[in-house]
């Protein structure tokens, strides 16, 4: 594929930059003034895959500019009678596999970092895009916040559509935006329940959605004990940084497949039972406002000590950058699965390499996320609501499915899985430009 690109180069130019972004790329975080440390990990992984594939250096260049970006002000009375500009973003990387797809985020440094080609991991058919309003959610009032999110609508409502660029929630944005920007939308498109993903479920939302992170993270985990022949989940003593939406998820269903969760972390501080957490327990503990470390069933633990703590699967599901080069050298695990966006660093990831253990990237990890998503979208098109089991048996399909071509990579071209989840995504984005034709 790439050397068809390459002879034809002159007449694809034009097309060339439509192929390429893909799904958010971080270079447009750059172009958007936010760049991060995230982004440009996430440069550094891609470019592996690009240089794998043998694509020139033009093409890789070209694979980083979003195909459209869009820059608007929102203008809000506040509460208090003040008026308030806000900054808003959206940016379109590729849609040759289907409209884009991405989230949408509240937040006072807006910064498009966490983008990137899960979509076409996953397989699933949408492109890439992500967007933001520079805004502390924090100081809005509710009644702010909803005027914003449907100033936003009314700004971005030309770009974005159920078979064009489906935003979804993010930092700070939650089913509760995703229902006023649905609402907003509907008023000047028509009922377009497609148009959003993330909607509460009593409002054309999917059952499922809620745990489909750490859902697909176990079939994730489950897939890769198959292929690296370490047994089953129940074999196994998980380590959790995060006790969030995705860090619970993922260790309720851990455990109740009978894996041993022998310590969680979250922000405050961690809990360790060498025996096994019992989670059920330990979620009714949090949920009643208690601190992981009071949890009477294990022993409190410093929480920098979760990340080096002795276990078969170490699963960062947190945020991004904590396993850098001496955390890597110093973690206890036989594989790192990576729940959390860019947990590793390119440094971190070089060292795990040369250790020898194994790392599920988050590109395919919490992929779970997005294919849910797209489930939602699929039940709103059909205006027909799935049952719970049957969403999940799908995720499991897909997180299966994706798994296989990961691992086929991987064992063909001989690269780290991270490496061979960008080459699958470049591969499928290049795949669809190719077949659409270039005129
Ligand atoms: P969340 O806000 O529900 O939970 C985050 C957890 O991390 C909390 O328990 C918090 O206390 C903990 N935490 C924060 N800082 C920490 C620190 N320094 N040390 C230890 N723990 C810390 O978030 P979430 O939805 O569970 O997301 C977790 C990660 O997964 C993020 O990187 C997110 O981008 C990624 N992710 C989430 C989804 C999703 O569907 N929720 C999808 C894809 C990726």
């Amino acid at each position: 594929m790439a050397s068809a690109l390459l002879l034809c180069g002159k007449q694809i130019g034009g097309a060339v930059g439509r192929l390429l972004a893909g799904e958010g790329l971080a270079a447009c975080a750059t172009q958007l003034r936010h760049a991060s440390s995230h982004a440009e990990n996430t440069n550094t992984f891609l470019r592996e895959a690009l240089n794998r594939l043998d694509y020139p250096e033009k093409l890789q260049n070209l694979l980083l500019t979003p195909r459209r970006e869009m820059s608007v002000e929102l203008v809000v009375q506040m509460d208090d009678g003040q008026i308030e500009v806000f900054n808003a973003y959206r940016v379109q990387h590729n849609n040759a596999r289907g409209p884009y797809k991405g989230g949408l985020r509240y937040h006072p440094q807006v910064d498009l970092d966490d983008v990137r080609r899960k979509t076409a991991v996953m397989d699933i058919p949408y492109g890439g895009a992500k967007g933001g309003v520079t805004v502390d959610p924090r100081k809005l009032s509710e009644r702010e916040l909803e005027k914003m999110t449907r100033k936003l609508v009314v700004a971005i409502k030309e770009i974005i559509g159920t078979y064009e660029d489906i935003p979804a929630p993010d930092m700070n944005t939650d089913a509760k935006v995703m229902a006023w920007f649905f609402d907003e939308y509907s008023k000047y498109k028509g009922f377009s329940p497609g148009v959003v993903t993330g909607k509460p479920v009593y409002l054309h939302g999917s059952l499922g959605r809620e745990a489909a992170t750490g859902r697909g993270t176990t079939f994730a985990i489950r897939e890769l004990l198959k292929a690296l022949h370490m047994g089953k989940l129940a074999d196994q003593k998980y380590a959790i940084q995060g006790f969030g939406n995705v860090g619970a998820w993922a260790a309720q269903l851990l455990w109740e497949a009978g894996g041993k969760v022998v310590a969680v972390s979250d922000v405050a501080g961690a809990v360790a039972n060498e025996h096994g957490l019992d989670i059920g327990e330990l979620r009714r503990h949090v949920a009643a406002g208690q601190t992981l470390s009071s949890f009477p069933g294990g022993g409190s633990l410093a929480k920098e000590d979760i990340l080096t703590f002795p276990c078969d699967v170490l699963i960062p599901a947190a945020i991004g950058g904590v396993i850098g080069p001496d955390m890597a050298a110093k973690i206890n695990c036989k594989v790192v699965v990576e729940a959390a966006n860019g947990p590793t660093t390119p440094e971190g990831d070089v060292v795990l390499r040369d250790r020898g253990i194994t790392v599920l990237p988050d590109i395919y990890t919490n992929g779970g996320g997005v294919t849910v998503s797209f489930f939602e979208w699929v039940q709103n098109l059909q205006n027909f609501k799935w049952e719970e089991e049957d969403v999940n048996r799908k995720l499991d399909r897909k997180m299966s499915d994706a798994f296989a071509a990961l691992w086929s990579v991987h064992r063909e071209m001989g690269v780290p899985l991270r490496t061979a989840a960008f080459v699958v995504a470049l591969q499928r984005v290049t795949r669809a430009e190719v077949h659409r034709g270039f005129d």
